[in-house]
């Protein structure tokens, strides 16, 4: 069995505890306006012309997005990290797009992980089936939890996808016990409004066990990918969130009692 990765980042530091290696695999189900990684949703490689500089001269190279590996393939280079692993109490982290939609890949590679004591992080849209989720979370010890809007109707128009399934997921994951970190990216004219925020919080105040949140204040990095990449990008003219505000939205946060981080 063979499953697209389109980067492997290793010493990674935000993608869960410790010292990480972070597997980003191919597709993703959403399509959101902001996504800073356009060249994840296909699920299938493609290849792409880019600008590379050599000796003061610039040179079109064609690269190719995404690579094949097997199962075995793929545990190997995890394990030439297992040493930082160790000592850091870190892991891999499998994102993406999103993992999950290469289910059968993803599961058998969790399992290896889970055989040779390697801590494992899925971070995920949770726009799964809830049999698929339920399956993924025995060889997964955290989840990253991405939650972008509670508007069902404003989650489909950004992200092409509604709400429903990922709220059912987030509820099923707590009701396993697993240990869940909220991501919610910020994103200004989208879900920034106070209205969305306060409903947020009272889904989360629902579960068993406080989630750790990470808010991700929006950004343009990864914009110039769009024309690389010949999509349209529709998030022209949103500008950053303001600190003071992020440092607002972290407060509501923290003093509702949840461990916010910023950024990571
Ligand atoms: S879920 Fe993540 S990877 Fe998928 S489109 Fe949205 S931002 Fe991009």
């Amino acid at each position: 069995m063979k499953g697209i990765i389109f980067d492997i980042k290793h010493y990674a530091i935000h993608d869960g505890p410790g010292i990480r290696q972070t597997v980003f695999m191919k597709g993703c189900p959403l399509g959101c306006w902001w996504c800073h990684n356009p060249e994840s949703r296909a699920r299938e490689p493609f290849s792409s012309q880019k600008t590379e500089k050599m000796d003061g001269r610039e040179l079109q190279v064609t690269e190719t997005i995404g690579k094949e590996y097997s199962v075995e393939e793929l545990i190997q280079i995890i394990e030439k990290d297992q040493v930082f692993f160790e000592e850091s109490g870190g892991g891999v982290t499998f994102s993406g797009g999103e993992p999950l939609l290469q289910f059968d890949f993803l599961l058998e590679v969790l399992h290896e992980c889970k055989k040779r004591d390697i801590h494992t992080v899925v971070d995920t849209t949770g726009y799964v089936s809830q049999a698929k989720m339920e399956r993924a979370a025995q060889y997964t010890d955290l989840f990253l939890y991405d939650l972008k809007h509670m508007d069902d109707a404003l989650h489909r128009k950004y992200t092409g996808v509604g709400n429903e399934l990922i709220l059912d997921n987030l509820q099923l994951l707590d009701d396993l016990g697993k240990e869940i970190w909220v991501r919610y990216a910020l994103i200004p004219g989208f879900n920034d409004q106070e209205e969305n925020l306060l409903n947020m919080l009272a889904f989360l105040q629902k579960l068993k066990r406080q989630p750790k949140v990470s808010i991700l204040p929006y950004h343009k990095i990864g914009s110039h990918k769009y024309h690389r990449f010949g999509l349209e990008y529709k998030m022209n003219g949103v500008e950053e969130p303001a600190k003071e505000y992020v440092d607002e939205v972290a407060d509501l946060f923290s003093e509702a009692g949840y461990e916010v981080s910023v950024g990571g």
